[in-house]
């Protein structure tokens, strides 16, 4: 087992570092190998994916990501954004799979901005389709049309690429509830009646996992009425990228929240779903825990480890349950820990 890790910027390196800690109190094999991306790159090495960092990347199983960018580099030019680097590392390893999952631990119900019977429990997977649809599809612009400038985008899928994330979809379903929904704009747009219809033709490959449909509008709706109904979400860039975000914050605590994209050879590049927090970075306060959960993603979806997986995420239920908090999940009458605490706490519970 190959892992590249890429701690990044701001609380980046503190959050890698407790995420490292509980992947090596396993006791597994596995090579671990550092590399920059970001504005530490940009530092270093004058672009936020330098070449040593793609070899690293490329030749590794998978890639553990902490966070990039701050106010340092806002104002440097676009190509020398720490972003950039997130971008690259995303196209060079076709990560076209985005698995994000929002789960509202019952410790921290009241996190939430939804009442606490709404989302207590919640745990749902958004599969979100990550280098097609409209962010990429031809021919897009601004042009000149009677006296007045048009702006136009093109939704367009292909059935492969509705296919292969239909499959991650189907068989991330098969390792959970074994309920998917697929979310589509049906009544309006052919590009996502293609769409329902090659998922209803793969789910013949998938008679354990029971599929059902939703329209969009529908389905943003019903994430805030009645969240719990989903097992399994599967869309596609756009609307994905609109609903995790939906999702994420049902939970309230950003810091909580892992993330994998993957390539259809299961290589995937794992990081919490949140950013550098320049505000607390340096200070040891950060949430560790997404980024440790990220890794917990990693052994389930990259090497098939789900009981190890299982073991990580059972160590942060217990934390949880035992009272520990860093500041973003801090309650009155909990015991409010920094970021390594929070990791001793982990690896305590392993
Ligand atoms: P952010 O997620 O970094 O921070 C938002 C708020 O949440 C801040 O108050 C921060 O302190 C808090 N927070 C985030 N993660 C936390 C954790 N683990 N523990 C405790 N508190 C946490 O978003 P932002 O402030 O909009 O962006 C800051 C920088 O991060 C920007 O440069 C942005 O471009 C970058 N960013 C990077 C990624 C990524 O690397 N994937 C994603 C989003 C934003």
């Amino acid at each position: 087992m190959k892992i590249c890790v890429l701690p990044g910027d701001g609380i980046g390196p503190e959050i890698t570092a407790e995420a490292v800690r509980v992947l090596k109190a396993l006791g597994l094999k596995m090579e671990m190998e550092e590399g920059l991306i970001g504005g530490c790159a940009v530092d270093a090495a004058g672009t936020p994916y330098p070449e040593a960092t793609q070899k690293l990347a490329r030749e590794a199983d998978a890639v553990l990501l902490g966070a990039v960018g701050g106010p340092k580099w806002d104002s440097q030019p676009r190509e020398l954004r720490p972003e950039r680097g997130l971008l690259g590392i995303r196209k060079d390893l076709n990560l076209f799979a985005n698995l994000r999952p929002a789960i509202l631990y019952p410790e921290l119900a009241n996190a939430s901005t939804l009442k606490p019977e709404v989302v207590a429990g919640l745990d749902i997977l958004i599969v979100r389709e990550l280098t097609g649809d409209i962010y990429f599809g031809q021919p897009r612009g601004v042009r000149e049309e009677n006296g007045e400038r048009v702006g136009f985008n093109t939704m367009v899928y292909s059935e492969s690429e509705i296919r292969r994330i239909g499959r991650v979809a189907f068989e991330a379903a098969r390792k959970r509830d074994k309920r998917l929904c697929s979310v589509d704009k049906m009544n309006v747009l052919e590009c996502t009646q293609l769409w329902r219809d090659i998922m209803i033709d793969l789910a013949k490959d998938y008679p354990d996992v029971e599929l059902s449909h939703m329209l969009v509008d529908n389905a943003a709706m019903q994430l805030v009425k009645a969240p719990k109904q989903f097992d399994v979400m599967v869309t596609g860039n756009m609307f994905g990228d609109i609903l995790s975000d939906e999702a994420s914050m049902l939970t309230g605590s950003i810091g909580m929240l892992p993330s994998a994209s993957l390539d259809d050879k299961q290589k995937g590049l794992y990081e919490p779903s949140h950013g550098s927090a320049p505000d607390i970075a340096g200070k040891g306060v950060a949430n560790p825990l997404a980024t440790i959960l990220s890794a917990a993603m990693m052994l389930r979806y990259t090497f098939g480890l789900e009981e190890q997986a299982v073991r990580i995420e059972n160590a942060v239920k217990k934390v949880l349950a035992q009272g520990f908090r860093t500041g973003d999940i801090y309650e009155p009458g909990t015991n409010r820990v920094g970021t390594k605490q929070m990791g001793d706490a982990v690896l305590a519970a392993l």
